[in-house]
């Protein structure tokens, strides 16, 4: 029952609604559950290691078997379950303590500005809101600019909108119409991919604006909802999955 996408552009859609915060099966709820770092199909990317890593839960094993996911492992013992927010049945994702903490939040913008591999980046886009928090840093890290997609109403120049379907009506995101240049190199963030309708909506703006999609880099990924099939043929990263 999750969102179809279904996006189009055009001058007016219904008003927007909140973004989905989808509930895990009680099967994936465990912190306990093993790490696996999904996969990237950037080819020459420098997270080559981690996508070959097998499961790994130990630091110190995972050293000792050479697997790099110890690389993100302090940032997914950092994620807090909040059940129940902001509605019963929900278990939120809290990332507020990877961003209070400053080697943390420090390790999560290396990981994420390294999801770029060797290509120049021009612009880093984040997803509102918490996507801005990472893609503004990233953005600096990697002397790119930065670009807001925002949830509709709040960009005051131009703009392009696409419209996604949730659980329970339809959400509308925007982007400034000059904000990307035709062929600039462009890396998508966001805090968390769920079942995919936001950053696929993110990405059908991108593409109107002729963007080259260098990679979509998440710091979370719900694996189990398979947001990434919603995504295309993309180079898609994420730092911690579930
Ligand atoms: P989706 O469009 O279903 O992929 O949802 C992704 C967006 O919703 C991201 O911007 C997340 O911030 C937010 N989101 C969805 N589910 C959760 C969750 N369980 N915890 C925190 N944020 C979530």
């Amino acid at each position: 029952m999750f969102c179809r996408l279904f996006i189009f552009v055009q001058e007016a859609f219904s008003p927007l609604l909140a973004n989905p915060l989808i509930h895990p099966p009680p099967a994936m709820r465990s912190p306990a559950a093993s790490f696996s770092h999904t996969t990237s199909i950037h080819s020459d990317h420098p997270f080559r290691a981690l996508r070959e890593a097998a499961n790994c839960s130990v630091p110190a094993a995972c050293e000792q078997l050479g697997n790099p996911m110890a690389e993100t492992i302090h940032l997914r013992e950092a994620v807090r379950d909040v059940h129940d927010f902001p509605k019963p049945g929900i278990v939120f994702k809290d990332i507020t303590p990877i961003l209070g903490n400053s080697a943390l939040f420090k390790d999560s913008i290396k990981l994420l500005a390294e999801t770029a591999g060797d290509t120049t980046i021009d612009k880093v886009v984040g997803i509102d809101a918490r996507g801005f928090i990472f893609a503004s840093a990233v953005a600096d890290r990697l002397n790119a600019g930065f670009v807001p997609i925002r949830k509709k109403g709040k960009l005051p120049s131009t703009t392009r909108e696409a419209a996604y379907e949730l659980e329970y009506g339809e959400a509308i995101v925007e982007i400034h119409e000059d904000a990307i240049k035709d062929g600039e190199n462009i890396l998508l963030i966001d805090d968390l991919l769920a079942t995919g309708g936001t950053a696929a909506a993110a990405l059908h703006l991108l593409d109107g604006l002729g963007a080259n999609i260098i990679n979509v880099s998440f710091l979370i990924e719900l694996t189990f909802l398979e947001g990434r099939t919603k995504l295309g043929a993309r180079p898609i990263s994420s730092l911690i999955s579930y």
